[in-house]
């Protein structure tokens, strides 16, 4: 049976800098091209912590080493990240594509998702982001306004909100390439963070979630699966205790209750199973799925994964 299925990739699916990206994507175009030759649509979404670290910090450099630059905002830096992996992954899946006789276009859409500027997440910015920095560097940009916090002894790093994605502002162009029959990667790094300002954006320097972002473009192009893919084969509960278990079919019902009792680390495996949950709950019929990069064949057959629905 053919379905909509959006894809979140996470760090592992491409690597933490250049080189190894270029092989990671391979090796992740595979499992994409697993589904696309099952006839699914596929809207490919991914993470981008490594990439827009180095551009920040490069960026960082050039601004220093140019008095008279603006720092770069981060919002631009997450466009940046967008278009790097972008290029790696369209490029590498194309192959992966034209190697299987199949001729389709895959192309990389610079996404922008808009969020609340009344999010209590901006109230408190918990993200570190960019390169360590002393006391002194660190009182300079707090005389800028931005938010720096001590980071566990290790010096002083800028921290920024990471804010609930509310709309994805390009999705009616997802559509189209969709019904199209194109591949596209959407959303990448949660997407741009904007908010609205009359008629125009205006880019944040926040960063948004990607399994929440990517929850969020599931639902908003209808898709019948969310697969957030990374680097466990399943979710588990009571995880690296002598009672450990992987977690296969739960409903929605249990993935509330396993995360009221704390079973998934936040900033790591809380975020998928609570997008995961939202995304089975927004509508009947919808599945979400937490597996690994290279079990996606066999979760969207029903073979492994944890499988989240109402
Ligand atoms: P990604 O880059 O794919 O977003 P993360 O590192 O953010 O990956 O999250 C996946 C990781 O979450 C797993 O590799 C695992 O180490 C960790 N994790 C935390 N809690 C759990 C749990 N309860 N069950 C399985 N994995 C968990
Ligand atoms: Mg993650």
């Amino acid at each position: 049976m053919k379905k909509r299925i959006v894809i979140a990739l996470g760090g592992n699916a491409l690597g933490s800098n250049l080189t190894e990206q270029m092989e990671a994507v391979k090796n992740t175009s595979k499992a994409i091209a697993d589904l696309l030759e099952e006839g699914h649509e596929v809207v490919v979404s991914h993470g981008n912590g490594p990439q827009v670290g180095m551009i920040n910090l490069a960026m960082s450099e050039y601004a220093k080493n140019n008095p008279g630059q603006p720092e770069m905002p981060l919002s631009v830096c997450v466009a940046m990240s967008q278009a790097y992996i972008g290029y790696d992954l369209q490029n590498a899946l194309r192959e992966e594509l034209l190697s299987r006789g199949i001729d389709k276009p895959v192309a990389t859409l610079v996404t922008q998702v808009v969020v609340d500027p009344a999010d209590e997440a901006f109230k408190n910015p918990t993200k570190p982001i960019g390169a360590f920095m002393t006391k002194e560097e660190a009182d300079a940009l707090i005389a800028k306004g931005e938010q720096v916090k001590e980071d566990a002894g290790r010096g002083y790093r800028r921290v920024v909100a990471s804010p609930r994605p509310k709309e994805i502002v390009e999705i009616e162009t997802v559509k189209e390439l969709l019904d199209a029959g194109q591949v596209v990667i959407a959303g990448g790094g949660g997407g741009i963070p904007v908010i609205r300002e009359g008629k125009g954006l205006k880019g944040v320097g926040a960063v948004i979630d990607k399994d929440f972002a990517s929850c969020v473009l599931a639902q908003n192009i209808d898709a019948d699966a969310f697969i957030v893919l990374t680097a466990v084969e399943k979710a588990a509960i009571n995880w690296g205790k002598e009672n450990e278990e992987w977690l296969g079919e739960i409903t929605t019902e249990q993935a509330r209750q396993y995360m009221g009792e704390g079973h998934f680390a936040p900033g790591s495996m809380l975020p998928k199973v609570e997008a995961a949950t939202l995304f089975a709950e927004s509508k009947e019929g919808r599945t979400a799925l937490i597996t690994l990069l290279e079990k996606a064949k066999d979760g969207i057959a029903g073979k492994t994964g944890t499988a989240i629905r109402k």
